[in-house]
């Protein structure tokens, strides 16, 4: 029986976590839960799950929250519920519940404190927060070397895991991620897209942020960034191709010619489950594709240009450093901007760039200097949001 933690279980990926857990009762137990400000869809969880751990990061009221929550424990038959309330709780719940894997479904830089301090106590971390690489790549790299184990959730990284089998970077040639266009693939004016078409993802329902990422590109950048450090790969060997098909997930290239594709539907409980199961494969909620269903794919360079968000992921990626931790705290508030009405969806990227033009990028060299350059691309962004306003 293995213990599971699931952070930001009221999200797509936690809710997934969740069903995946329950479909694998006999092999797993979810024994902590948390989640950011939705106290009423958290209490729901702890009746159903009944969890020994639950965490709740921000409360109008955090005593009554507390209360609310140790009663759900109890009424779901839990003797001695824990329950922390308040900023930090998910990373001190990912600390002290002393699950076997913490599935970090936590969106936005956020998440990093968690995904370390999992990793701190030499438990697995199953990874969707794709910012703890994207913001900390070098932290948590530092970490791994010390202790515990990392097996990634979001999809292509699932596939490239599978792909790559551990082989050691120096046997890659390339590394292809696929992504499928998103919801703007074929819009002919993305910049004065409204919220509706941007959230309306032609393959994968998730979160609000990554989907209007998705639209832009910018996730696909991001999960560059991501690959870089969770395979060791430099930048010349990583690639992203359109493949609006979304069958394949990723294609990695050794140096003596082997192509190695993964392809499955695009289902996220799939790579979820790897993650828990990993390094065995179970049964699944996902069919298997026919090899029939690969007929007719297209993969088809992303079109220059049209992307700058993309763009701007790539050279925060090459730049290294703080760069990547300041583009992403420039995109959570243009993409909260957007999704709030306050900004045109051509106006993310054109505030990313803005931040990035001010930003002098440092080696990383600890979570408090990550912490400071977030807080003040944040506020960067916030005023040239302002500014256009
Ligand atoms: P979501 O918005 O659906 O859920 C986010 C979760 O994080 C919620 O439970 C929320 O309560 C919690 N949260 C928000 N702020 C928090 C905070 N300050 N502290 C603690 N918890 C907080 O997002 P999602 O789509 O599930 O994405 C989660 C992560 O997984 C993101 O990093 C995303 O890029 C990645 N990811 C998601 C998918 C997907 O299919 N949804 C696929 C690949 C990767
Ligand atoms: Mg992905």
């Amino acid at each position: 029986m293995r213990t599971v933690a699931v952070l930001g279980a009221t999200g797509s990926i936690g809710g997934q976590a969740l069903e995946v857990a329950e479909a694998h009762r006999d092999r797993l137990r979810v024994t902590a839960l948390s989640a950011g400000s939705r106290l009423d869809a958290l209490e729901a969880l702890v009746r159903r799950v009944a969890p020994e751990w639950t965490a709740l990061e921000r409360a109008d009221d955090a005593d009554a929250a507390r209360r609310r929550l140790e009663d759900a424990a109890r009424a779901a038959g839990v003797r001695q519920p824990r329950v922390l309330v308040g900023v930090g709780a998910g990373a001190r719940l990912a600390a002290e519940s002393g699950a076997d894997i913490v599935v970090n479904g936590i969106v936005g830089a956020v998440g990093l404190e968690a995904s370390l301090a999992t990793l701190a106590r030499g438990a697995r971390l199953a990874l969707a927060n794709k910012e703890s690489l994207v913001v900390g790549g070098p932290l948590v790299r530092a970490a791994l070397a010390r202790g515990g184990s990392l097996v990634p959730v979001d999809s292509e990284h699932s596939a490239a895991w599978l792909c790559l089998g551990g082989r050691p970077a120096a046997e890659v040639a390339r590394l292809t991620l696929t992504a499928s266009g998103g919801a703007l693939r074929d819009h002919p004016d993305w910049r004065r897209a409204t919220r509706d078409e941007v959230l309306a993802h032609p393959v994968w329902a998730m979160g609000q942020r990554i989907t209007v990422d998705s639209a832009l590109l910018f996730n696909k950048g991001l999960e560059l960034i991501e690959a870089r450090w969770l395979f060791d790969l430099d930048w010349p060997r990583l690639e992203a191709v359109v493949h609006r098909e979304a069958r394949v997930h990723a294609i990695a290239a050794f140096t003596d010619g082997t192509l190695i594709a993964q392809a499955a539907r695009a289902d996220m409980r799939l790579p979820i489950q790897l993650a828990l199961s990993w390094p065995e494969h179970w049964p699944g909620l996902t069919p298997a594709l026919d090899p029939r269903d690969l007929a007719g794919l297209s993969f088809e360079p992303i079109p220059a240009g049209r992307h700058p968000a993309f763009d701007l992921a790539l050279a925060a990626g090459r730049a290294g450093g703080t760069a990547p931790c300041a583009l992403n705290a420039a995109d959570e508030v243009a993409v909260a901007a957007f999704l709030d009405g306050r900004a045109t969806l051509g106006e993310v990227p054109q505030t990313i760039a803005r931040v990035m033009d001010a930003h002098r990028p440092e080696p990383i060299e600890s979570l408090a200097q990550l912490r400071a350059v977030d807080a003040w691309a944040r506020e960067a962004a916030r005023a040239a949001v302002a500014r256009r306003a």
